[in-house]
């Protein structure tokens, strides 16, 4: 069998957000249309309305997977969007790292009202750590309070980044109808009932078409800066085509010069649609990005390029318990190079053995396609591995290597944990060692001296969580003592010479926490420094200021 789509269609994407921005709406409405235009096979683009054959009623897909396929239509090609799992919530920042690991762009996506907030910044900053290229969604345009410049403005402002308007809103709150796009100067007015799916291509109305030229002027003037032959065409007063336009962004935004921003109200199912062309027309293929980097066994330097005839090689992102595999292990790969067929034994590099892969599987938002072949660029789940533990390579034996590993904060807070009958005490011992093999921030100690069992995690949402999963999936139920905080002081402040955060009374924005521990050499004596969740190095005068 060979592969189904060329390099250059294949999307890995992820959806950040802060808390209630909407990802998980917006997700939901991607899952939906691509699910719709999956049904359909083929779609025709008419001269002024574009129609979209839908479900009846619409599912309330919720991804629980840590990675979705789905497909897209553009232009006349079938493109695969693989959505990989991305947490909002700053306690999963691990969760957050990881998934921004293995992706190759992303939509970031901000709440109208508030723009950039808080949180939308820590994971701004972990992206831009793993350098993942992003296109941004104003979501929620249908809000009262909604303001399109005042949320572009924060994105500048906040993140010091440079946003490109690629689209202005149609009216705004209740008056919301649609999407002005820049690039082809066409208004997008989508029609209630049908999800959204049909929209009408109309002239732009006559009182946007100041506010669409002045946009578009800036939208032109960043396009030629990414290509002397166009900033040549540019300067001359030639007219740029829609294709070297998007040509443009698309390198712009690949090279993390600019990002373009698009706008709409997922939840009123507008300006979704064209946020999927977007993915395909900006954000990269695998082939637009590095290849992977590792290390032989031997300490060398290692490159695996992303082709298929290359050694095989892949990155274990998460492990998961999937009910309905009988509860058998799910382990989601990202394959960076070379094929991986079921049936087949693979090299765990990390432990230093082989596993067997019997069955290879693809999630989709409603069933699961079984696979013969996983090839370089996709995203894959191994059912059954035993082995295998988050941030572990898999690869041809033969020519062994260890793909650069995944950094894991160390755990912040400590609880104590037993379970409520005596009887457990075995099994919860072992489900807390399975859910430590999925979540490489979450532990399990004993306290030397009193000899209970602890379990460390990154903050008390993360403990609550492990401590629900153990009632539901293991079937333990466990009392939990007091959280040993760990002090978690929020970083706000400016950066100083050397590029460390410092805090500053009423500085300019929220960085992240750093996190600090009671000191077990001298209890009662203090914080002793655990580690920061910033997005950067943070001072020794802020650490003692905290502590
Ligand atoms: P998440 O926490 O980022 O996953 O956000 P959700 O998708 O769960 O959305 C949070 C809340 O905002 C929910 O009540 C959604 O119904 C609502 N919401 C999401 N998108 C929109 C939108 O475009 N407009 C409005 N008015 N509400 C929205």
């Amino acid at each position: 069998m060979a592969r189904e789509f060329p390099l250059e269609r294949y999307r890995n994407i992820g959806i950040m957000a802060h808390i209630d921005a909407g990802k998980t709406t917006t997700t939901e409405r991607i899952l939906f249309y691509t699910g719709a235009i999956h049904k359909m096979g083929e779609v025709h683009e008419g001269t002024t309305t574009t129609d979209w054959m839908v479900q009846e009623r619409e599912r309330g897909i919720t991804i629980t997977s840590a990675a979705i396929s789905a497909f897209w239509e553009r232009t006349g090609q079938r493109y695969r969007v693989n959505i990989i799992d991305t947490p909002g919530h700053v306690d999963f920042t691990i969760e957050v790292e990881r998934s921004l690991r293995v992706l190759d762009g992303a939509i970031a996506v901000f709440d109208a009202v508030n723009g950039v907030e808080p949180q939308s910044e820590t994971v701004w900053r972990q992206a831009d750590r793993y350098k993942v290229p992003r296109i941004c969604f104003i979501n929620k345009m249908d809000r009262v309070g909604a303001d399109f410049e005042m949320s572009v403005g924060t994105i500048k402002e906040k993140l010091g980044a440079r946003p490109v308007r690629m689209q202005l809103p149609l009216g705004s709150e209740d008056k919301l109808k649609g999407v002005i796009d820049l690039v082809r100067m066409k208004a997008l007015v989508f029609q209630d009932g049908e999800q959204g799916s049909r929209f009408d291509i109309v002239d732009i109305p006559a009182d946007y078409q100041d506010a669409a030229s002045a946009a578009r002027g800036e939208l032109l003037e960043a396009a030629a800066e990414q290509d002397d032959a166009l900033t040549e065409k540019f300067l001359n007063g030639d007219e740029l085509t829609e294709e070297e336009v998007r040509g443009a962004i698309r390198k712009g935004c690949v090279g993390l010069k600019l990002f373009p921003v698009f706008c709409g109200s997922a939840f009123r199912h507008k300006g979704v649609q064209p946020l999927l062309d977007a993915v395909v027309d900006y954000l990269p293929s695998p082939l637009d990005i590095p290849p992977v980097h590792g290390k032989t066994p031997k300490g060398e330097d290692a490159v695996r390029e992303t082709r298929d005839d290359a050694p095989f090689s892949a990155l274990a992102f998460k492990i998961m318990n999937d009910p309905s595999f009988s509860s058998q292990t799910l382990t989601f790969l990202r394959v960076y190079s070379g094929k991986l067929e079921a049936g087949t034994a693979v090299w765990n590099s990390v432990k230093g053995k082989r596993e067997r892969v019997s069955r290879l599987v693809q999630m989709r938002a409603d069933k699961k396609d079984e696979l013969t072949e996983c090839y370089a660029g996709d995203i894959c789940a191994v059912v059954g591995l035993k082995l295998a533990t988050t941030g572990d390579t898999l690869c041809d034996d033969k020519q062994p290597v260890i793909l650069e590993r995944m950094e894991f904060p160390e755990p912040v807070i400590d609880i104590a944990i037993e379970p409520k009958s005596t009887a457990d005490q075995d099994k919860i011992i072992q489900a807390l060692q399975r859910l430590a093999m999925e979540d490489p921030s979450f532990r399990v100690r004993t306290n030397e001296e009193t000899g209970q069992t602890l379990i460390a995690g990154m903050g008390e949402l993360h403990l609550e969580i492990i401590v629900d999963r153990l009632l539901r999936e293991f079937k333990v139920d466990a009392n939990i003592g007091k959280p040993q905080v760990a002090y978690r002081e929020t970083v706000t402040g400016t950066k100083d010479a050397e590029g460390k955060y410092i805090r500053q009374a009423g500085g300019k924005g929220q960085y992240g926490h750093i996190n600090l521990r009671v000191s077990p050499n001298e209890p009662g004596k203090g914080f002793e420094f655990v580690n920061s969740i910033t997005g950067g190095a943070v001072s020794k005068e802020f650490v003692d200021a905290a502590r």
